[in-house]
């Protein structure tokens, strides 16, 4: 994957009158087939579906900026840092010899989709995902952010001593030119008090109007200093503790905005930098756990059809269990108990040691199996609905729980361990037991590529409902495709969040096909089974 080969011209042509190719834009007509399900006294009757619809997706790329907040930290630098070692093509020395610098970990970059056959020999062709629609290469991403740490971008990836002694000599002087990190919103009772020494780069007073303001002309001053047509604003700061939700505060758009004007004690940072690129039309994705998107702040988006993604990265134990924890439900074994343990020894595990801050982790990792229990009730009991549709008994889970330990030696190399405790045939038991040591930040940096990259190219595509005549409208703002990198997805209010990752990955590919107009393209793979 090396970082000039992926420089060509969109490489696939779809020669169909579903699809049309202007200068400006690609049209694909899709045909959405669903089934209607009525349940009556156990019997379900089916009604298969069809809509059609029209996607249309602007073909040029517009030059794309990158905000992270948090940008001094452990992601950040090694995101920065890693962008630059492809750009400029360093290669380093580790013990094992030389390196290239790469983008391995990253689903748009270094996986690809099954695109069709090839006719002469019957052969599944396969394409780089960022081959199917034109998507901006990370190599020419603007970089830029805050901080409330004011150390200098190359002091600062030193401090976090990701990245081989050899890359970080020669990229260092690329890194000292993006100078320091802006200064941020630092509200101590959001954070753990450890992070406090950091916290020398700060927007000074209390003024939450203020600082939200601030934060939006830093915004619009970049995308005007670099040229800009999109910035994709992005949270990969420390984790917050919850905010309250309260009535009158942050339940509704107009409410957070006059919270913020009256700098309710409520308002996170994380929120007012939601709020600010919601304002600005910039899109907003929350790396973190916590709860940014208030529903006032979805509501908002909503109002101003601004794009919001969250929550939390899905980089490691999340990923592996949302595959395992659906193969055993799926193969029909049924899972008694989770138990996961981690510890970590960087910053990040440094501020999740307060007990506030892991509460947000915790939530955001428990979640994970819900859909596939749902999914299956011969296993699990369902909960029990009263006469009038309250439930009267909760229905039946996996015990489940999450341990995380702040443990400084092991530094960025965090340690999962997870316990799978299943029932099987005629009252066996079967335990699989993970330890997965990772490189933290090394996988949790090309999701942030991955999740800029995709909401930028969402940004470019609009739809149509061809029944209604509707003219080409933006999707709903809350952006779901980005399930697949994500811990804990945000979704459209009212609608069931899929953490399988194997549906997530199928609903990110379909989707992308559909837009160039390539559809049924399952593992049926008809021709094989038949005459
Ligand atoms: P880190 O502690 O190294 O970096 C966070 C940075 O945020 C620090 O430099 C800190 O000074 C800065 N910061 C804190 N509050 C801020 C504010 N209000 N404004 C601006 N900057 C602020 O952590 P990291 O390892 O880079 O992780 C970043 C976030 O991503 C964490 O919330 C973590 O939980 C989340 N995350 C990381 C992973 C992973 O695998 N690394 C996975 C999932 C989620």
């Amino acid at each position: 994957i090396h970082p000039t080969a992926a420089r060509r011209p969109h490489a696939i042509t779809v020669q169909s009158e579903n699809t049309l190719y202007s200068d400006e834009h690609i049209t694909a007509k899709f045909q959405n087939r669903g089934s209607n399900v009525t349940v009556t006294d156990g019997q379900y009757m089916i009604t298969p579906t069809v809509q059609s619809y029209e996607f249309q997706t602007k073909r040029t790329v517009g030059k794309t900026g990158l905000m992270m907040i948090g940008v001094g930290g452990n992601n950040g630098t090694t995101l920065c840092a890693t962008i630059l070692a492809n750009r400029h093509n360093i290669i380093w020395h580790t013990k094992e010899g030389v390196q290239q610098p790469n983008y391995i970990g990253s689903l748009i970059r270094a996986s690809t989709v099954r695109i069709g056959t090839e006719a002469a020999t019957g052969k599944d062709v396969h394409v780089p995902i960022s081959d199917v629609l034109p998507m901006v290469h990370p190599n020419d991403l603007v970089l830029g952010g805050w901080d409330i740490s004011g150390l200098t971008m190359d002091k600062a990836m030193q401090r976090a001593q990701v990245l081989d002694y050899d890359l970080q000599r020669q990229v260092a002087p690329h890194l000292a030119l993006l100078g320091k990190p802006l200064p941020s919103i630092y509200y101590p009772d959001f954070i753990a008090a450890n992070q406090e020494a950091r916290a020398d780069n700060v927007i000074p007073g209390t003024d939450k109007q203020v600082h939200l303001d601030h934060i939006r002309a830093d915004i619009r001053k970049f995308k005007k200093d670099n040229g800009l047509d999109r910035v994709v604003v992005f949270w990969t700061a420390n984790t917050e503790r919850y905010s309250d939700i309260i009535p009158g505060v942050n339940d509704t758009a107009d409410n957070i905005l006059a919270a913020i004007k009256g700098s309710h004690s409520e308002v996170s940072p994380s929120t007012l930098f939601a709020v600010a690129a919601i304002l600005e039309g910039e899109p907003f994705v929350n790396g973190a756990p916590q709860n940014t998107f208030v529903p006032g702040v979805i509501a908002l988006a909503e109002h101003h059809q601004s794009f919001i993604g969250g929550d939390d990265l899905k980089s490691g134990q999340t990923k592996l269990k949302s595959v395992l924890a659906e193969f055993l439900v799926n193969a029909g074994i049924k899972p008694l108990s989770i138990a996961s343990y981690n510890h970590l020894g960087n910053n990040d595990g440094h501020n999740l040691s307060a007990e506030r801050q892991f509460k947000s982790k915790e939530i955001s990792k428990s979640s994970v199996v819900d859909d596939m229990v749902d999914a299956n009730r011969l296993l699990y009991k369902a909960p029990e609905i009263g006469p009038k549709g309250v439930p009267v008994a909760k229905g039946e889970h996996p015990d489940h729980v999450v341990v995380i330990k702040y443990v400084p030696a092991v530094g960025d190399s965090k340690r999962a361990i997870d316990e799978y405790y299943s029932e099987i045939f005629c009252g066996g038991r079967s335990t699989i037991n993970i330890f997965n040591e990772c490189e933290d930040s090394l996988l949790a940096t090309p999701l942030i590529l991955d999740l800029t990259i995709l909401t930028e190219l969402l940004t470019r595509i609009k739809y149509r409902d061809l029944s209604k005549g509707q003219d080409f409208a933006p999707l709903y703002p809350v952006l779901s495709l980005l399930s697949y990198m994500l811990k804990a997805p945000l979704v459209k209010p009212g609608t069931e969040v899929v953490n399988s990752l194997n549906r997530q990955r199928n609903a990110l590919e379909t989707f992308l096909k559909a837009c160039i107009g390539v559809e049924g393209n399952s593992d049926l793979l008809l021709d094989t089974r038949i005459w």
